[in-house]
């Protein structure tokens, strides 16, 4: 399993986790800023678990994440 985590308040909407992991990211049409999809808001970091096999395409959005606001643990 891993845990993905993003610091939503500094999203600014570009788009690359949703093209990265499509299945796991959704930009909302209420405030433009990207939605973690299943997230349990924590003090504004909002975190899920999900299996294995989303690993490679979560690294993809970490890493062209532009302001570093996702994080990726395996568990
Ligand atoms: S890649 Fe980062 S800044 Fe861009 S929409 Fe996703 S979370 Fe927001």
């Amino acid at each position: 399993m891993i845990r993905i985590t993003q610091q939503r308040a500094k999203c600014i909407g570009c788009n690359a986790c949703v093209e990265a992991a499509e299945e796991r990211w959704r930009i909302s049409r209420k405030d433009g800023k990207c939605t973690l999809v299943g997230g349990i808001d924590k003090k504004g970091f909002y975190t899920v678990v999900v299996p294995d096999h989303e690993y490679d395409a979560n690294r993809m959005a970490q890493q062209n994440c532009p302001v570093n606001i996702i994080r990726i643990t395996q568990l």
